[in-house]
């Protein structure tokens, strides 16, 4: 166990963080935090303070809610995630977006390469962007690479919505959001998906607003 004088800075602001309990305020764009390269995780936070702020992070996407959240998101710079979608959607959605159940796991240091040269292209959102959604065109599959809580690696092919998913959340550790890779013309309020682009594919999007779809 950590005597308080080894605690790293990060640690001290974790615990700080996790004073209230409950959800923790999420970082909306425009904070340096989610445009800095996070620090990779090399045990700044103890055992037991890595799974408060696990615990944390997860409680905060469900409420949010959310299907991943990342620590830069939370204001803490550290390479870790949490991705969890239970993807209560319609069928013919789930077979257009490949939209299949991610079980929680939480990514320490991940990191992934694309598995061939298939692009898919759908609507997505971020918690630190609200109220706005934009095409973003994505590897088809990837190879996740990173380590779980426990420290065990994690080395896996992800397809469809999953895919998806740690490609976003992977991006926001290297400073990267999701408006970065997007088609700035699908840029659409909530409101505009809600009513004009609920379709399973943005087919309709791309040639009423004038974006190019891969
Ligand atoms: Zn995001």
């Amino acid at each position: 166990m950590a005597s308080p004088h080894t605690r790293t800075p990060l640690a001290e602001q974790v615990d700080e963080l996790l004073a209230d309990g409950g959800p923790l305020p999420i970082v909306a764009a425009g904070d340096p935090v989610l445009r800095r390269p996070a620090e990779p995780f090399d045990g700044q936070l103890e055992p037991a303070l890595l799974t408060r702020f696990v615990q944390a992070l997860r409680l905060t996407m469900h409420a949010a809610p959310g299907v991943g959240l990342a620590a830069p998101q939370v204001g803490v710079g550290l390479r870790i995630a949490v991705v969890e979608d239970p993807a209560p959607v319609p069928e013919e959605v789930r077979e257009a977006r490949g939209r299949v159940p991610l079980p929680f796991r939480v990514l320490v240091n991940p990191s992934y390469e694309a598995v061939g040269t298939e692009r898919a292209a759908f609507y997505e959102g971020c918690l630190s962007v609200p109220g706005w959604q934009a095409v973003v065109a994505r590897h088809a599959g990837v190879r996740l690479r990173a380590l779980d809580e426990r420290g065990q690696a994690v080395d896996e092919v992800l397809s469809g919505w999953p895919a998806r998913i740690v490609q976003h959340e992977t991006d926001h550790l290297e400073g990267t959001l999701y408006l970065d890779r997007a088609e700035p013309r699908s840029l659409s309020s909530n409101d505009a998906m809600a009513h004009r682009w609920n379709q399973p594919t943005p087919e309709r999007a791309a040639r009423a607003l004038g974006f190019e779809l891969p």
